[in-house]
C-alpha cells in the first residue's frame, strides 16, 4: 500500500513515511493510492472479534510496511482495556427504533479524539524508527481545548517522544484548562499564551519552520512532528470504528449482514466523516453519510451548492470543537471525487487561500451528493434536542452529539429514509457539563463551578461520571507558565532543555 499527495500525484511514499512526515512537502495531504476492499465474508469474520482484533484487521491493509509484531504492539498498546471506560472501546448504543449512537468518548480524555490520538504516538514512533533513524519526535500542538489534552494523554511517557502544548490563556473552558495543567508524564509540558487560538496556531507554525530551532533539535537527534488531523496516522484509526459499529449492529441482530446503514457525523475538520467515506469505499454497506454542522455551516452550504465560501461570520457555539470555517480534510474527498485531479486540487486550494472560496464542477458535485447529505443545527435547537432525547429516551448526549441527532431527525423528516442508522457521539456529556445541565435543568443555576455542575448533572440524570473527570478535582496543577507569543520559541528551548 502506497500513498500519494493530493497536490502532486506523482509522489509515492510508504505509510511510515506519510505518518512520520505528516504533510507532503508541496503542502498536499497524503492519501492511499488505492483502497483495500473488504468483502461481506471478511466483514462477517470480524463480527465475533474484539475491537483490538477488528482494528488489526483493518489497519493491516493500510500499514503494509508494519510487520505483525509492530502492528500488535501499536494496537494493543493504544486500546488497552485499562485506558477505556467501556470494554467494547466504542459501543453502539440503541436509542430507539433504528436510531443508534456510536459512543466514541470512552477514552482517557472523554472525547472522540482519543480514538486516534491513543494510536498515533505508537504509529509515529514505529514510523520514525523505520524512516528517521530513531530520532526523538517532538510534538508541538496549539489547541483550543480537546486536541491538546487528547494528544498529551496519547504521547504521555511514550519512548522517544516529547510533547509541548500551547493554549490561549483565556480561550479554553475551566475543565479543559484543568485537564491540561494537571497532565502527568515525564515527557510533557503545557504553557498558556497571552493571545487567542489563532495566535498560538500561527506561532507554532513559525516554530516548525524556524531553521535555528530545527538545527538545535538536529544536534540532539530530535525532530518536530505534528499531531493534528491532517496526519494520515490520525485518520486511519478512525476507519476502524465504522467497521466495528457495523459488526456490533450485526452481532446484536439490529441488522443482517449486507444490510445498508446510514451514518451521521458531527463535523468540524471533516476527518471523522472522511473516515466513514473510506469505510464505505472499502465495501462497508453504508448508504448515506450525513454531515452535521452547527451554526458554522460552511460544509452544509458546500455540500448543497458546490460553492465553499469561508467569508462569513464566525460563531462561538456550545459545540466548540465544530467551530471551524476551513475543513482541511475536505481536500482529500475532492481529490478522490475528481478522479485524482491534483491540478484541480492545487487550483481550488489556491483559490481558497486567495479569495476564501471556490466552486466545484457539477459532475464532481453530483458524485459527492450521491453519497453525502448535509444539514445544520442552529444554536437554539441544541438545548431543546438534549432535553428531548433525555426526557423521551433517557439518553444523555453532549452538545456536539445533539447537533448530529437534530440533523438526523430533520433528514428523516425530509427524506423518509429511516433505515438503521449510526450517529457518532463525539464527547461525554460531562465534558460540556455547563451546557448540558442548562439544557435539562428546570431551575436557574447560578454560582456553580465546574465540579458543582458535574455533581448536579449526575444527581439529576444518574448517568455515571467518567473517572478521568471525577478524579480531576484532586489532581495537582503542574504547569503554570504563561508566555507572550514572541517568547514561545524561547519557551520551546527551555522546555526541551536545548
Ligand atoms: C474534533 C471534534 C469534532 C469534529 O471532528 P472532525 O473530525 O474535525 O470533523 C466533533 N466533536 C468533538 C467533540 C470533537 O472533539
Amino acid at each position: 500500500m502506497l500513498y500519494t499527495s493530493t497536490r502532486d500525484k506523482s509522489i509515492r511514499v510508504s505509510a511510515a513515511q506519510a505518518i512520520a512526515q505528516g504533510i507532503s512537502e508541496e503542502g498536499g495531504l497524503f492519501v492511499p493510492v488505492e483502497l483495500p476492499k473488504f468483502s461481506l465474508d471478511k466483514i462477517s469474520s470480524m463480527v465475533s472479534m474484539s475491537y483490538i482484533d477488528r482494528a488489526k484487521t483493518v489497519l493491516r491493509e493500510f500499514l503494509t510496511d508494519f510487520n505483525d509484531d509492530e502492528l500488535n504492539y501499536c494496537v494493543e498498546g493504544a486500546y488497552a482495556a485499562s485506558k477505556f471506560s467501556s470494554p467494547e472501546i466504542a459501543p453502539t448504543v440503541n436509542i430507539s427504533g433504528n436510531k443508534n449512537v456510536l459512543e466514541l468518548w470512552h477514552g482517557p480524555t472523554c472525547a472522540f479524539k482519543d480514538m486516534a490520538l491513543q494510536l498515533l504516538p505508537y504509529l509515529m514512533t514505529v514510523s520514525a524508527k523505520k524512516t528517521a533513524d530513531g530520532k526523538t519526535i517532538v510534538i508541538l500542538v496549539a489547541t483550543s481545548g480537546d486536541t491538546g489534552k487528547a494528544a498529551l494523554e496519547g504521547f504521555k511517557d511514550v519512548d522517544h517522544t516529547k510533547i509541548l502544548v500551547f493554549y490561549p490563556v483565556d480561550g479554553v473552558s475551566p475543565m479543559q484548562k484543568l485537564q491540561m495543567t494537571t497532565q502527568e508524564g515525564g515527557n510533557v509540558a503545557v504553557c498558556a499564551i497571552n493571545g487567542n487560538f489563532d495566535d498560538a496556531q500561527s506561532a507554532v507554525k513559525s516554530i516548525f519552520t524556524n531553521n535555528e530551532i530545527k538545527e538545535e533539535l538536529e544536534k540532539k537527534n530530535m525532530m518536530f512532528s505534528s499531531a493534528n488531523s491532517i496526519n494520515w496516522g490520525r485518520l486511519v484509526p478512525q476507519i476502524v470504528y465504522y467497521f466495528s459499529a457495523y459488526c456490533d449492529m450485526v452481532d446484536s441482530g439490529r441488522i443482517s449482514l449486507g444490510d445498508e446503514i446510514n451514518v451521521v457525523v458531527p463535523t468540524g475538520n471533516f476527518g471523522n466523516i472522511l473516515a466513514g467515506y473510506y469505510a464505505k469505499q472499502m465495501g462497508l454497506p453504508v448508504k448515506t453519510l450525513v454531515c452535521a454542522s452547527n451554526s458554522n455551516n460552511v460544509l452544509t452550504d458546500f455540500l448543497n451548492t458546490g460553492t465553499y465560501d469561508k467569508n462569513r461570520e464566525f460563531y462561538t457555539t456550545s459545540s466548540p470543537s465544530m467551530d471551524i470555517l476551513i475543513s482541511s480534510n475536505l481536500e482529500r474527498l475532492l481529490y478522490h471525487m475528481s478522479g485524482d485531479d491534483d491540478k484541480l486540487i492545487c487550483d481550488l486550494m489556491n483559490k481558497l487561500s486567495a479569495d476564501g472560496k471556490y466552486t466545484v464542477s457539477s459532475d464532481v458535485m453530483e458524485k459527492i451528493q450521491q453519497m453525502f447529505d448535509a444539514g445544520y443545527t442552529a444554536e437554539d435547537k441544541v438545548d431543546e434536542t438534549i432535553k428531548y432525547q433525555f426526557d423521551n429516551y433517557g439518553y444523555l448526549c453532549d452538545t456536539h452529539t445533539a447537533v448530529a441527532v437534530r440533523v438526523y431527525d430533520e433528514y428523516v423528516k425530509n427524506t423518509g429514509d429511516d433505515i438503521p442508522t449510526v450517529i457518532d457521539s463525539t464527547a461525554s456529556p460531562y465534558k460540556f457539563s455547563a451546557s448540558v445541565l442548562n439544557a435539562i435543568a428546570d431551575e436557574e443555576l447560578d454560582g456553580l463551578d465546574e465540579f458543582d455542575m458535574v455533581k448536579e448533572l449526575n444527581r439529576i440524570t444518574g448517568v455515571e461520571v467518567p473517572a478521568p473527570i471525577a478524579s480531576l478535582k484532586d489532581k495537582k496543577v503542574r504547569f503554570t507558565d504563561v508566555c507572550d507569543r514572541e517568547d514561545m520559541s524561547n519557551m520551546v528551548f527551555k522546555l526541551l532543555d536545548l
